[in-house]
Order: structure tokens, then sequence, then C-alpha cells
């Protein structure tokens, strides 16, 4: 009897060597279970508590969604084609271009909203980032993905409002939304914009990504 191959022989060599190197795309964090999610690069990112469970455990668990991730790789990969045609990866002219632009116009709305939020922010930074658009720091040191400036500006907005937010509130709860909607009532649906536009940003990652 013939055996119908489920997958390419790419696909079977990336799988292995993914499972072979399972290390390299384990995050260990503060949480209690392991979730696995593909980026918009088709890399595989494994998100785990941070002592247990061993790699070895890592790595069933993953060949268990074998299928899956493969999956999701491909039509990662086809919609970064997308993107690519679609304008492509920043040019390092471009790039640095974005980031001036962004740190001239960031700094401002964080500025702006910053009294309304009724915060202090420390020091600003900008970079290109494949997975956040923002962070803040314990201190107040708030980050911005320089790829944001790719948004509209009601959604640049509302990333500058959140990472305002988290400044004496470093998590995502109740009364961390209560705060951000006092200040933008319509936050989660520019969130939505957000996420149903994301991935198209992130693929104009300039390809070289030296210029943090
Ligand atoms: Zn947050």
């Amino acid at each position: 009897m013939k055996n119908t191959q489920e997958f390419t022989d790419d696909e079977e060599r990336f799988f292995a060597d993914f499972i072979k190197h399972i290390g390299d795309y384990v995050r260990r964090e503060k949480r209690k279970t392991v979730s696995i999610s593909v980026s918009a690069d088709g890399t595989p990112v494994i998100k785990a508590p941070m002592r247990h469970p061993a790699l070895s455990s890592v790595a069933e668990f993953a060949s268990g969604k074998k299928k899956w991730i493969i999956e999701k790789r491909a039509m990662m990969l086809s919609s970064s084609e997308e993107a690519v045609l679609a304008g492509g990866p920043l040019s390092p002219a471009e790039a640095l271009e974005l980031k001036k632009k962004a740190r001239d116009y960031i700094t401002c709305r964080v500025a702006l909203y910053a009294p309304t939020v009724g915060v202090q922010y420390g020091k600003l930074g900008f970079r290109f980032m494949k997975s956040r658009w923002g962070s803040c720091s314990p201190s107040g040191d708030l980050h911005f993905n320089v790829l944001l400036m790719l948004a509209d500006p009601d959604v640049i907005d509302s990333v500058v409002v959140h990472e305002l937010c988290h400044i004496g509130e470093m998590n995502h709860s109740k009364r961390f939304y209560d705060r951000i909607l006092k200040v933008m009532p319509d936050y989660f649906e520019r969130e939505e914009k957000l996420k149903k536009t994301g991935r198209s940003l992130i693929m104009r990652m300039p390809r070289k990504n030296d210029d943090n």
C-alpha cells in the first residue's frame, strides 16, 4: 500500500529541527500552563512555566501539535509573502526615517496623554520589535515599537495610553483597563483594529534589525 505523505520534505525537516532544538523556542515565564503559537515569520513560540515541565516533556507536547504547527506556519509564511508584495520589509533608510518619525510623533503623544492619565514617565525608547507594540518598565520608562508609525493615529494613541496606564499598574487587571477606559472610552475598538492590522505591520520589519 502506498503511503500518502502528509507533509513536504521541507516541512518534515523544519519540524525535526524544531523538536531537536526545542530549548531555543521556549520562553520561561510566570505562568501555569504551556502554550504554543507561531509568530508572523513562521517561528514557533512556546511559553512555559519557569521550572517545569522539562524540555523533553515540552518536546512531547509540541510533537502532539505537529499538524497544527506546520499548518499554522504555512499560513503565516504565505501571508508574509502577501505582505512582502504589499510593501515588504523596510529598507535601512526607510527604517531609519520611520524611527525618527516615531521618536518625534510618539514623544508628543506621550506628553499629551500623561497628564490626563495622571502619571509621570521616565525615559522613552523606540525600537523595532517583533512581538510587542510597547512596554513599560517598573521605573516608568516606556518603549514603543517603531512599526506602530505605520498604524492609524488613533491606534498609536491607544498604545500610548496603554503603556502610560501601566505606570504604577504593572498588570492587565480590571483596574488597569478601567484606568484606560476612563481616558479612552473606545480603547477596545482601537485595540481590535491593531489586532487585525498588526501582523501586516510586523511584516514590514526591516530585514537587518541592527539599528536598535
Ligand atoms: Zn500591557
